[in-house]
């Protein structure tokens, strides 16, 4: 028997409105704040990824499902969403556009990780960037949307965090001040962080390994270090989240596992949070645009994980509204009947009454059972008699009632 791949799996109709839920609340918080869709493909120039999500970085070191086509061509599943789309915003010119250009996207996501509840290898992502603009109203909006999609959902317990990892010009003074903290403790680190003291320092703040832990929250924060423009943008960006009422926490650990950002990093967390539990998270990457070839453009992205949102409505037991199904079940017995079955589940789904037909060659009897454990109200049940007589009963599943109506008028009837 085959399975589907590791790490992978499928949506089953009964799980489908947990996903329906999302996207409309998705295309809804979108239109509210006027982002757009852009769907760009599943695969991309492998290069696309190392440039900007950064070589140092898990996903390009280890995670990538990178192959080379018939053509010779090095190609990657996409790991994340915001470097396409800023690929398609250089690609197509958008910076042409008035900016900045508010664009969003749901996708498929692929990462080679260990599988373990909230972390897959193929996963969906709902994001959002705004590109062509720095100013920090821009973060304000980019944060207060995520907040309101999360509170839209009625999801709660959950926490907002908060850092500046500075720019391109502090960041260097930081990571000095940074490294010489741990080089003092680096007996003591991980094997991980060892090699993150060497090649991404940055990253050795998000280390989960216990024995770690004293040295990051000891270690110098880089709100400390910003430079005065950063500064600034950060104590504005507070200014309004607070104008905002947007409860947020200062997160000085909070750096981000990718190496594009600049500024302001956030993620959304459950009160409880664990290494696979952040339900989102974005951030400024003001020079991103730069590296891929453009001129320079500040910009800032937001991502959510579906998946880790649907475990958290379940665990929440919110109420999701049920996809809508057809009503009417048509049972029929004998030949004839099964012909005027098929042309009257026709004539009513052009008049948009949504009906099943009952499978052919079974008793009545379990044509309605059918009919029960599907979970149907109506039935339109045709037999020789209502053939002869050009009718057809209309059966009530819950109440078992049933009535004959003849076939001219049961349109008008279901309806
Ligand atoms: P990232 O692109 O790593 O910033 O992740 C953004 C969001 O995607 C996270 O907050 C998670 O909700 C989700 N996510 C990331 N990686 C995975 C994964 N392997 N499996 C499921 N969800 C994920």
């Amino acid at each position: 028997m085959y399975q589907a791949p590791r790490g992978t799996f499928d949506i089953l109709p009964k799980e489908q409105a947990y996903w329906r839920y999302i996207e409309q609340k998705v295309v809804n918080i979108c239109q509210l704040y006027g982002y757009e869709r852009i769907d760009a493909p599943v695969f991309e120039d492998s290069q696309l990824f190392s440039r900007s999500v950064g070589k140092e970085t898990d996903i390009v070191d280890k995670q990538m499902y990178t192959f080379k086509d018939r053509g010779g061509n090095s190609l990657t599943l996409r790991p994340e969403g915001t470097a396409p789309v800023c690929r398609a915003y250089l690609e197509h010119g958008l910076h042409n556009l008035p900016q900045p250009v508010r664009l969003y996207y749901l996708a498929a996501i692929f990462r080679y990780e260990r599988p373990q509840s909230g972390r897959y290898r193929q996963h969906h992502q709902f994001g959002y960037e705004a590109i062509g603009d720095g100013d920090p109203t821009l973060d304000a909006e980019v944060i207060d949307m995520a907040w309101r999609f999360f509170t839209s959902l009625s999801l709660r317990h959950l926490s907002l965090q908060l850092n500046s990892i500075g720019c391109k010009k502090c960041r260097r003074q930081y990571l000095a001040a940074l490294k010489e903290h741990y080089a003092r403790s680096s007996k003591n680190l991980c094997s991980d962080c060892k090699t993150r003291l060497k090649r991404n320092p940055l990253r050795l703040l998000d280390c989960k390994k216990r024995q770690c832990q004293p040295i990051a929250d000891s270690a110098p924060r880089s709100t400390d270090y910003l430079c005065s423009e950063c500064e600034k943008h950060f104590s504005q960006l507070k200014r309004y989240l607070k104008l905002l009422k947007i409860p947020f926490t200062l997160n000085h650990r909070l750096v981000r596992g990718l190496d594009y950002y600049t500024r302001t990093v956030f993620e959304i967390q459950p009160e409880k949070a664990t290494a696979q539990s952040a339900l989102g998270g974005g951030g400024r990457y003001d020079d991103l645009i730069e590296e891929l070839g453009g001129k320079p453009t500040p910009a800032i992205g937001f991502g959510a994980g579906l998946e880790r949102i649907v475990l958290n409505l379940k665990k929440e037991s919110a109420p999701i509204p049920p996809l809508p199904r057809p009503q009417l079940f048509i049972a029929h017995l004998g030949d004839a009947a099964t012909e005027d079955a098929v042309k009257l589940a026709a004539s009513l789904r052009k008049a948009g009454i949504a009906a099943v037909i009952a499978p052919a060659g079974k008793s009545l009897k379990s044509q309605l059972r059918q009919a029960n454990s599907l979970g149907f109200t109506k039935a339109v049940i045709i037999g020789e008699d209502e053939v002869k007589s050009g009718t057809a009963i209309v059966r009530d599943m819950t109440t078992s009632q049933q009535k004959t109506v003849p076939l001219p008028q049961l349109e008008r009837e279901l309806k």
